[in-house]
């Protein structure tokens, strides 16, 4: 798997106190290898590795302090750069209808991501359309139907019998009518590209003009969607690209590729089937994802910025005497809430955003309920955790709101934690001041 592959890599990268340009060379050779394997297009992973070099090799490497950190943080920029620095929005025009048309392969997502996309619009106080202009694939316009209906969207359709270029021609005129202000063309797609398809969609295009003609690819089908994407970009010319399916097992290689090869921007990024799994496109969500570590130096920085150094100390002086007690807990949740959502550092801590990107939201949740947990203590209670009997715990689980268990499965980590201070004090004890903390 390329995370783990690249975790090694870096693991490898991390321990060398200077790097030596052999020790680059190795270490690039692996990350070639892990990103090939990743289904990330050969020319692209050719010039990703030589832009690394050309910024590796040299001053900026060899004579930092830490070189390994240095190296993570070039390949990181480096993958968010590939995939376009910034986060590119849809155009809308800046008056009358703005028509989004959406293309793409069969069963890439194209029905599905109009409605997502639908909603979305109509969260931003516009007044979007869905037009239905697959009059091939059985069931299309009932399909479409129905999601708009889930996203409350109305939908135009004029059954299977109209030519699709009609179709389209008429929503306008039904949008102008009815004071839609965004239309969006949910069209046919192929199992192939094809000149029908294609023929279909260029009079289509000519006819509405749209400002925004998008391709649906289907992140699972890898170097293909690469090809896709150029294919229907020669065809059409493309203002951005939404990649579906996320939220599967692919590591986002084709993510990496497409704007590579096209210079077309990802615009969002479909993570599930719902209808509400439609999230604008992050490029350094998905560099995390594919470095499968982290931003580490992002991490870093941000907590030597809001770490109060003095508190730090003392913190350190109790861990070291295991005296840390939930008051101590409590404030180091404010240290940590300072840095930003918790979701964000999550993904900035190597080994933890292996999760699905998707699940990240809940940990603000959750520490939002440990904090109301603790909230509940008495003072005394929170300087002395062992008084938590069960009439108090039962008090704490109905004044935070949460229920019995939780609160038990806290104070078990809880003590959990202490046990580990003991035993690590205690370890450290024989050191004689020798080991510096952390
Ligand atoms: P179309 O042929 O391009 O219109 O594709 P559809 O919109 O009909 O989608 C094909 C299948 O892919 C459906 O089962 C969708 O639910 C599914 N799908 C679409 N987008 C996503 C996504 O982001 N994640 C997942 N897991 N499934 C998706
Ligand atoms: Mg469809």
């Amino acid at each position: 798997q390329l995370s783990s592959k690249l975790q090694d890599v870096f693991k490898q990268l991390k321990g060398k106190g200077k790097l030596t340009e052999k020790d680059l060379k190795v270490a690039l050779r692996e990350v070639k290898l892990a990103l090939l394997e990743a289904d990330v297009n050969f020319k692209v992973v050719k010039n990703f590795i030589k832009t690394i070099e050309e910024r590796a090799v040299g001053q900026e490497v060899m004579e930092s302090l830490t070189p390994g950190q240095q190296v993570i943080k070039i390949v990181n920029e480096e993958l968010i750069a590939l995939m376009g620095s910034t986060q590119s929005k849809l155009t809308f025009a800046t008056r009358g209808i703005t028509t989004i048309m959406m293309v793409g392969l069969q069963g890439a997502g194209k029905t599905t991501t109009s409605a997502k996309l639908a909603a979305l619009i109509k969260s931003q106080g516009k007044r979007p359309l869905l037009v239905a202009c697959d009059v091939y694939r059985p069931a299309a316009i009932e399909q479409l139907t129905k999601v708009g209906k889930q996203v409350n969207v109305p939908v135009f359709s004029m059954g299977i019998d109209v030519n699709p270029v009609d179709i389209a021609k008429a929503s306008m005129e039904y949008a102008k009518e009815n004071n839609f202000d965004v239309v969006l063309i949910d069209t046919a797609g192929r199992l192939h590209i094809d000149e029908v398809l294609m023929d279909e969609l260029k009079c289509i295009k000519s006819s509405l003009k749209p400002q925004e003609i998008l391709l649906v690819v289907d992140a699972m089908t890898g170097q293909d969607a690469v090809n896709v994407a150029e294919a229907f970009d020669n065809a059409l010319g493309l203002d951005g690209v939404v990649m579906t399916k996320l939220d599967g097992d692919s590591r986002g290689g084709a993510a990496l590729s497409v704007k590579a090869v096209t210079n077309k921007p990802i615009k969002y990024v479909g993570m599930g089937e719902k209808l509400g799994d439609l999230e604008p496109f992050h490029p350094e969500r998905i560099a995390s994802r594919i470095l499968g570590m982290g931003d580490v130096l992002t991490l870093i920085e941000k907590a030597q910025q809001n770490i109060d150094e003095k508190k730090a100390k003392e913190l350190e002086a109790k861990f070291r005497k295991a005296e840390f007690n939930f008051e101590d807990f409590l404030e180091q949740m404010e240290q940590v809430k300072k840095m930003g959502p918790i979701s964000q550092l999550i993904g900035m801590i190597p080994g933890l955003n292996t999760a699905k990107l998707g699940d990240v939201q809940i940990d603000d949740k959750q520490m939002n309920y440990v904090e109301a947990i603790i909230l509940s203590m008495t003072k005394e209670e929170r300087l002395n955790p062992s008084l938590l009997n069960m009439s108090r715990k039962k008090r704490i689980a109905k004044g935070s709101g949460r229920d019995i268990q939780e609160v038990n499965r806290l104070i078990k980590q809880f003590e959990q934690m202490q046990t580990m201070m003991k035993q690590f004090s205690g370890a450290m004890k024989g050191k004689k001041g020798k080991f510096k903390f952390p």
